[in-house]
């Protein structure tokens, strides 16, 4: 199973996806949405403009354009209100549904942010946790994708997620 994180910017990856932290409006933002939007230029959000609102925990797939990635799968995360109004599932299920809006394009690779980490405050630790399990979970039971990366723009997030593969990988390891 093919898990990675890297450090950078998720607009200069090279990708089959790669994943937006999105709002429900589908409208653009700030954050990594903002960096998305303003790589892959005007069309992009056009083409999400037609495509009305998406939940917290699902997740909605549009062509990338100017992108080094074939589409972008858009999901959008839980806000983080103290762990009482279903963040961990709905953190889990907005990953769970871009994988299989990936598998369905036939995507090999996808590569996420740490959606829900920035504006939306989901602590970082647990956070990274959720993602790598769910995407583990995932992985060990559907063909596509077989790669996935965690790109990291900050350091803690780039520790958070390294931490939870190794956890990953050593939970796995144990009888
Ligand atoms: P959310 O609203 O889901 O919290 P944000 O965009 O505010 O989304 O933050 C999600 C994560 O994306 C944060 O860890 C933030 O540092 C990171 N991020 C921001 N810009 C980029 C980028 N260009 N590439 C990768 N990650 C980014």
């Amino acid at each position: 199973m093919q898990i990675y994180v890297e450090f950078g910017d998720i607009t200069t990856i090279t990708s089959d996806v790669i994943v937006n932290a999105a709002n429900g409006a589908l409208s653009g933002g700030g954050g990594v949405d903002g960096a998305i939007h303003r790589a892959a230029g005007p069309q992009l959000l056009e083409e999400c403009l037609t495509l009305g609102r998406c939940a917290p925990g699902d997740a909605v797939i549009t062509s990338a354009y100017e992108l080094p990635a074939r589409h972008v799968v858009h999901c959008v995360g839980p806000v983080w209100y103290g762990g009482e109004r279903n963040e961990d599932r709905l953190l889990a299920s907005c990953h769970h549904r871009t994988l299989e809006l990936a598998a369905e394009v036939g995507a090999h690779h996808v590569t996420f942010p740490a959606i829900s980490c920035g504006a939306y405050r989901f602590p970082i630790n647990r956070a990274a946790t959720i993602a790598a399990r769910t995407v583990a979970n995932f992985m060990a039971s559907q063909a596509l994708p077989d790669k996935v990366t965690f790109v990291c723009f900050e350091r803690k997030t780039f520790r958070a997620f390294n931490k939870a593969i190794e956890e990953l990988h050593s939970s796995q390891q144990s009888p």
